[in-house]
């Protein structure tokens, strides 16, 4: 088989695999963007989890607080009917004074905490439930992805043979450009000639190069595209 039949081969198995790639389309994507919204979704739930259980924690200590300046505000309240001077009495009067102002600003705490836990609580109940209808979305697309996979992949070994079969055939410098050219050229870099114009971009073929093309002797590129050249025999 002469190198432009392999390279003409070659290219049709490409193709043909790059079409079960579109096949597939936008669906490994879309599974993959799936996941990483799952994942997010996940670690956001743990932060809310960790930071609510954190406030509980900081509520309880808080209560705690405010329980022990309560019985000691009570106390403090008891002695006033005891002292005997002036100067005891606003001692004990500023002593409690300042512990109510504690227990203000442990109150305003608490609130505060209150608020963001309920907060909180909101996303975690809202991403709760996002989390379920993204699983459901994940294992359809998941699923559906698996199948086509599954159905093509028959499809793939063979083609990947063919493919292993041929190259052996054609010298490594003609592959190379048949590489480059592939990549340059949305995947097809062997056109045939038809209507004395390039396949590809559809520029004008001289009647020479033409000629060449048809013997089929050596490997000849379109001036304006650089893609491969061949000539489909009709006859
Ligand atoms: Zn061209």
């Amino acid at each position: 088989m002469t190198t432009i039949n392999s390279l003409v081969q070659l290219q049709d198995i490409d193709s043909q695999l790059m079409n079960l790639k579109e096949l597939q389309g936008d669906l490994p994507s879309k599974v993959e963007d799936l996941s990483f919204r799952l994942e997010e979704l996940k670690s956001s739930i743990h932060a809310a989890k960790t930071r609510i259980a954190e406030i509980d924690a900081e509520i309880r200590q808080l209560e705690g607080h405010e329980s022990d300046r309560r019985t000691k505000v009570d106390k403090l309240r008891d002695q006033l009917y005891l002292v005997k001077t002036n100067r005891e009495y606003d001692a004990l009067m500023s002593e409690i004074d300042h512990l109510e102002e504690e227990i203000d600003t442990e109150e305003n705490r608490e609130l505060d905490l209150m608020q963001e836990k309920e907060q909180l609580e909101e996303q975690l109940k809202f991403d709760e439930s996002q989390i379920g209808e993204l699983d459901v979305q994940l294992k359809t697309q998941a699923g559906e992805l698996e199948k086509r996979v599954a159905s093509s992949k028959e499809e793939e070994i063979r083609l990947s043979q063919d493919r292993e079969e041929i190259l052996p055939t054609i010298e490594s410098r003609f592959i190379s450009k048949y590489d480059r050219v592939r990549q340059a050229k949305n995947g097809i870099a062997v056109v045939p000639i038809v209507n004395h114009s390039c396949g590809g971009c559809h520029s004008k073929i001289t009647p020479q190069h033409e000629t060449e093309v048809r013997k089929g002797e050596s490997i000849k590129q379109c001036s304006t595209c650089r893609r491969i050249l061949h000539w489909i025999n009709t006859a």
